[in-house]
């Protein structure tokens, strides 16, 4: 390799070229690291990050040359890839504890919706294909009004990934769901709230179970993990939300229970006060690079700590939770039907014995019920409210009793999607062991899955996929 731009590109790039073309030495441009006859040389980086508008659209005309040449195309699943936005939105104010994304920048800027629209439209048109992945770290909240509205309008069958945050409302998962976004990771790491204010993530448990059931509700895959490691936790942060799993079982699993891995640019990294003080490079680097440990410090994006937080029987409960979630989710069922002044909850969930509960408008739980379907800002409102009066009690006492709804530590969610009446997307979902995935996008854990089918995408090439998808429609129809 003989030339290296750290950090964003599309600014050097250029300036590079006009160099090689001139013969110059490139010692003005930004971030490069180069030979210059005699030894290595490396510019210092810019602070500037590239503007929405510098953010070139992708040109996959060779790529797709070079699938349709090849031997195995008829294997692969391709996808296009898509850039709206780069940075973080959230992690400009709270930079989650264990996320090295955007080590050189995290600002954040995001294409206009009409841009990244005409975008896809015309790779989409031109490669045939309807598969859109978007890198996206987390989406746009803009793109909630000036993107994926247009998309719905479209009419065509796109099958859009996206990441999110998980503290979506309700209405913004119809959107997603609307306008074919059929995968979501939405950085969904435990349903247990002291340790998600450990990671400073920003969400309550409550808000990630609900963001489970309105998965559920308007048809995205949700792809997730269960995280654990943290410095700081204790086992009793993790037995109530162990015991409460198996009332979860209707809902997507998550792909694996992992403890953490230090990455370099995270909090977690750059405080060593914060639990990870002793660290060095991951194994797996030490066995593909023949390099001195203090070398590969300096390179390296990963590192091997000294474990935090909860081991033995509890940790042993939490990552034995996701094969048992998975073993029963696929007879599992609870839905509910609203009627008037009626409320029909049917459960079927495995490893309880069916039933079903009628509740009517003079009953509390009714009420509650409600509330807990479309919780306030703040989830415990309700709960809060209900405590303090004997019908309020009784009625949190018998929702936590029968758990159609998830309740304690100061908050309710009910758990039940809705009964739909439209005919249901048919879903192909591969065992959740092969699908790897975890928060964000890419985060690294220990011991993630098995490689999955292969798919490929303009930008990673032929790579593994990530979980798969239900399909939108049954009939998928194609742009002209
Ligand atoms: S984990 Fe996701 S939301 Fe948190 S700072 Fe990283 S990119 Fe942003």
């Amino acid at each position: 390799m003989d030339r290296v731009v750290r950090g964003e590109a599309e600014y050097a790039f250029p300036a590079l070229l006009e160099h090689m073309e001139e013969g110059t030495p490139p010692t003005d441009v930004p971030g490069l690291c180069w030979w210059d006859g005699h030894g290595s040389r490396a510019n210092t980086e810019t602070r500037r990050t590239v503007a929405p508008a510098g953010i070139p659209a992708p040109d996959y005309d060779q790529w797709q040359a070079a699938l349709d040449a090849s031997p195995v195309q008829e294997y692969v699943h391709p996808k296009l890839v898509a850039e709206g936005a780069r940075g973080c939105w959230w992690g400009e104010k709270h930079h989650c504890a264990l996320c090295g994304f955007n080590g050189s920048a995290m600002a954040f800027r995001a294409k206009p919706g009409e841009r990244l629209w005409q975008e896809i439209d015309r790779l989409v048109r031109r490669h045939r294909l309807l598969d859109v992945v978007t890198v996206d770290n987390i989406i746009d909240m803009a793109y909630f009004r000036d993107l994926l509205p247009r998309v719905a309008e479209s009419g065509w069958d796109l099958r859009l990934h996206y990441e999110v945050k998980s503290n979506l409302t309700p209405g913004q998962l119809r959107l997603l769901g609307e306008s074919g976004t059929v995968h979501i990771q939405p950085g969904i790491e435990s349903p247990g709230s002291r340790v998600l204010d450990l990671m400073d993530e920003g969400v309550t448990g409550a808000r990630n179970v609900r963001t489970l059931r309105e998965c559920e509700n308007h048809a995205p895959t949700c792809s997730w993990n269960l995280l654990h490691g943290f410095p700081g936790e204790t086992a009793d942060d993790y037995t109530p939300v162990i015991d409460q799993l198996p009332a979860l079982v209707h809902l997507q699993p998550p792909s694996g229970a992992h403890r953490i891995q230090l990455e370099r640019f995270s909090p977690h990294f750059t405080d060593p006060a914060l639990g990870f003080g002793k660290r060095c490079p991951a194994e797996t680097y030490q066995r593909v690079h023949d390099l001195p440990e203090g070398e590969l410090a300096d390179l390296v994006y990963l590192f091997d700590t000294e474990d935090a937080g909860i081991r033995g029987p509890v940790e042993q409960r939490l990552r034995g939770a996701p094969a048992a979630w998975r073993a029963g989710h696929a007879d599992s069922r609870l839905l509910f039907e609203e009627s008037g002044e009626e409320l029909l909850v049917v459960d079927r969930r495995h490893g309880r014995p069916p039933a079903t509960h009628r509740f009517t408008g003079r009953r509390r739980p009714c009420a509650s019920w409600r509330a807990a379907a479309a919780p306030p800002p703040c989830t415990g409102c309700w709960h809060n409210a209900a405590m303090t009066c004997r019908t309020g009690r009784e009625a949190v006492g018998l929702l936590a009793a029968e758990r159609p709804a998830l309740v304690g530590g100061g908050w309710a969610v009910a758990l039940p999607p809705r009964i739909r009446r439209r005919p249901v997307p048919c879903t192909a979902i591969r065992p959740a062991a092969q699908a790897g995935g975890s928060r964000c996008s890419h985060v690294p854990t220990r011991g993630s899955g098995r490689p999955g089918p292969v798919s490929a995408s303009p930008a990673a090439g032929f790579r593994p996929a990530g979980a798969a998808v239900r399909t939108r429609r049954p009939g998928r129809s194609v742009p002209r």
